[in-house]
């Protein structure tokens, strides 16, 4: 069995450090079958001059991302092992869609990460932005949320949905019980065909749980949601992190595989 890491990040998006080969190397190390870079798309959904470097690559670099990516893939062929796959990290915003459409289809990318970090232009996960809270009640924030992100899911961009509970990064957690909310996250994911992404850069955060929580990994597992694995690596020692507690948690909510993708086609391992 050899398992992916398919959430890595580059130094191109400002705030991730380590070369590209080494991230391979860490993968290698780790003896994982597949490692994917998806570094985070450019800020699409802002006029450019609003753009944080910090956040995410520029527009023009995105060549240069899919060129350095595609060029570390040949070598790896050449090398045998750990084989290397092309991916983007990209935000949903709506209203935006006809800008992710160009930008996507220009790029062979194996597949597309769709993700949820901004509500109505709030970067939620962003640290500087914590005082975004108190003005919410938390559980209809958790319903906003989630909202959105079944409309992600829903819009036919993105083969992996990231992180499925982020809003919990900061362990702002909700009062009510979740059940009834992830199964309906689980039954948009499942209708729109999107897989799920087990990431382990919960553990790294305040709310020191695996992204989705196990209730919610039960619930994709019950509609029959795929799912794949990455660490949200943004330094190469973070590579493949904490995979054994992943895949112990994949396993305990019932899956007997996981989903790789080339060329955008998705593929099963078994676990
Ligand atoms: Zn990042
Ligand atoms: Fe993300
Ligand atoms: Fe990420
Ligand atoms: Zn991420």
């Amino acid at each position: 069995m050899t398992l992916v890491d398919y959430h890595v990040h580059t130094a191109r998006c400002g705030h991730a450090s380590g070369e590209l080969k080494d991230y391979l190397q860490k993968a290698r190390e780790a003896g994982l079958g597949e490692i994917g870079f998806a570094d985070h798309l450019p800020m699409y959904f802002l006029p450019v001059e609003e753009r944080d470097p910090g956040i995410a690559m520029a527009e023009e670099k995105l060549p240069d991302y899919v060129q350095e990516v595609m060029a570390l893939k040949a070598e790896a062929e050449k090398m045998g092992g750990t084989v290397v796959r092309l991916g983007i990290e990209a935000d949903y915003v709506p209203g935006h869609e006809e800008k992710l459409r160009q930008l996507l289809r220009s790029y062979p990318f194996d597949y597309v990460i769709g993700s949820v970090h901004f509500l109505d232009g709030w970067g939620f996960d962003n640290l500087h932005y914590l005082d975004g809270y108190e003005r919410w009640d938390i559980d209809e924030l958790y319903e906003y949320y989630f909202q959105r992100l079944m409309e992600a899911a829903g819009s036919g961009f993105f083969h992996i949905m990231a992180h499925p509970d982020l809003i919990k990064k900061f362990n702002f957690r909700p009062r009510r019980d979740m059940k009834e909310l992830y199964r309906r996250v689980a039954k948009v994911f499942r209708e729109a065909g999107v897989c799920a992404e087990v990431n382990t850069a919960g553990l790294r955060v305040p709310a020191k749980e695996i992204y989705p929580a196990y209730e919610f990994l039960v619930a994709f597992c019950e509609v029959g949601v795929p799912v794949t694995l990455g660490s949200d690596a943004h330094r190469p020692e973070d590579v493949g992190y904490a995979f054994e507690q992943a895949l112990r948690l994949i396993k305990e909510a019932g899956y007997r595989e996981i989903v790789t993708f080339r060329d955008g086609k998705k593929f099963a391992v078994r676990i």
